[in-house]
């Protein structure tokens, strides 16, 4: 009998495409095939995301796609866990679960297409150790945890994925060294706040290679150094503990295990209006934690993200943010324009800011930051990097350097004969020749 297939649709964050990587596995290890198109599919899942605004319309709208293209669907992800919203629009949809379900995902499917599992006939996946993977082959994210301590008031994802579950270090490291038996180059730590990895289990010592290992970032940003791969952390606050992480990112010392970079949610300056997003770490001197990092590690790529127009903000606190800014000189930044997420605590805050003065606060912060992201590309000119190729179009190889995440970041552009011998996954070590606005551009040394 031919295997039934499944469609699959992800959205959302690199947390939700790890899930979806797993619910892929389970499917692919019980036989289901899984289909590249709607109407060859026997049903679909879509995983979705809910954080703001437009990612719910995305969400309800790709639903909106499937049943219409296929008519069997079933729903799980972020937009799931938000109370009825998915079968109040779509009351067709099979079955709604949450984030982090895929146990009820297969529950659903095994419900909705039966299939006789045959373990001497059905297709293991492949590289059956890391189970299916959604990123390119080279590069993986590694979740450290589920969910999260804090209790920001402009975000729903603890009342969505509930409170900081850590994952036990061993399996984490098992993982990793599987993702990298399998070829993977660089890992990406992720969570919803990995400076907490561990807390929820008072840093327990778990074990990994026979050894004992406590159930902490440090810990576990050393033990994966030692795996010989790019490791770089995102989702990290600036909490005093994050300092002894610093010194593995040094290249200076004998240290130098992973990338020198750090993912910092700041959001705002503020400290008054950090204290109403109710931020995790918001009375620590983020400035003085910055230098500090920098003189342990000049080459620290930091990459944030922030927030403008949150409620009660004045046009003194978003001057304050910009001369953070300024000061700061982050690398790489994100920012949005606060979005009332439906069921957020910010939103019955005094004195929301007019959707207008929202938008042109984040245009004067984006105008900033470009002169300061400009500023800081153009240093790297004459500087020779090495990177990691992501693809090769045409004649050009497109690579990150250590200060670029996926997707997120910038890329470094490698133009010149040798670049076209050269493949994804591949390093390579690139002198810089020119810097845009967001990319640099180099050739082969
Ligand atoms: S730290 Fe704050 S923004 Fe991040 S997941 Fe937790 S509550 Fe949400």
């Amino acid at each position: 009998m031919p295997a039934k297939k499944v469609g699959f649709v992800s959205l959302g964050c690199p947390k939700a495409l790890v899930d979806s990587e797993r619910i892929l596995t389970q499917l692919r290890a019980e036989g289901y095939a899984i289909s590249p198109s709607y109407n060859d599919a026997d049903l679909v899942v879509v995983n979705t995301c809910g954080f703001i605004d437009s990612a719910v319309e995305e969400s309800l709208d790709a639903i909106g796609e499937a049943l219409a293209e296929n008519g069997k669907v079933i729903v799980t992800g972020c937009l799931g866990a938000k109370g009825d919203i998915v079968k109040q629009t779509h009351p067709k949809v099979l079955a709604v679960t949450g984030p982090h379900s895929a146990d009820e995902v297969m529950k659903a499917v095994h419900k909705h297409l039966p299939h006789k599992h045959n373990p001497h006939v059905d297709l293991v996946p492949p590289q059956r150790d890391i189970g299916i993977k959604l990123t390119p082959k080279h590069y993986a994210y590694l979740k450290i945890a589920e969910g999260c301590n804090h209790r920001c008031t402009f975000c729903i994802i603890p009342s969505m994925r509930g409170d900081l579950v850590s994952r036990p270090i061993g399996d984490v490291m098992q993982e990793a060294q599987n993702l990298v038996k399998a070829g993977v180059k660089e890992l990406l730590v992720i969570s919803q706040d990995t400076s907490a990895y561990g807390v929820d289990v008072k840093y327990r010592t778990g074990f990994w290679g026979g050894r004992p290992i406590r159930t902490r970032m440090l810990e576990l940003a050393r033990a994966l150094g030692d795996l010989g791969v790019w490791i770089r952390l995102h989702y990290v606050y600036p909490y005093p503990h994050v300092d002894e992480v610093i010194p593995l990112m040094a290249q200076n010392t004998t240290e130098g295990k992973i990338l020198p970079y750090l993912d910092v949610p700041f959001q705002h300056a503020s400290p008054r209006i950090l204290k109403l997003m109710k931020r995790p770490a918001n009375a620590e001197n983020t400035l003085a934690r910055i230098k500090a990092w920098r003189a342990i590690c000049p080459e620290l790529t930091i990459r944030s993200t922030f927030i403008a127009g949150f409620p009660g903000e004045t046009e003194a606190e978003f001057q304050q943010l910009l001369d953070f800014l300024e000061e700061a000189q982050l690398d790489r930044v994100g920012c949005f324009a606060y979005s009332p997420v439906e069921g957020a605590a910010a939103n019955a805050l005094p004195n929301p800011v007019p959707e207008d003065v929202r938008e042109e606060r984040r245009a004067r912060f984006m105008q900033t930051q470009e002169k300061i992201s400009k500023a800081r590309l153009k240093q790297k000119v004459g500087k020779t990097l090495t990177v990691l190729v992501d693809s090769i179009d045409n004649d050009k190889a497109v690579a990150r350097s250590a200060a670029d995440a996926p997707e997120i970041d910038g890329t470094v552009i490698i133009t010149g004969s040798a670049a076209a011998k050269l493949k994804p996954g591949d390093f390579a070590t690139v002198k810089i020749t020119r810097a845009g606005a967001h990319d640099l551009h180099g050739i082969i040394v």
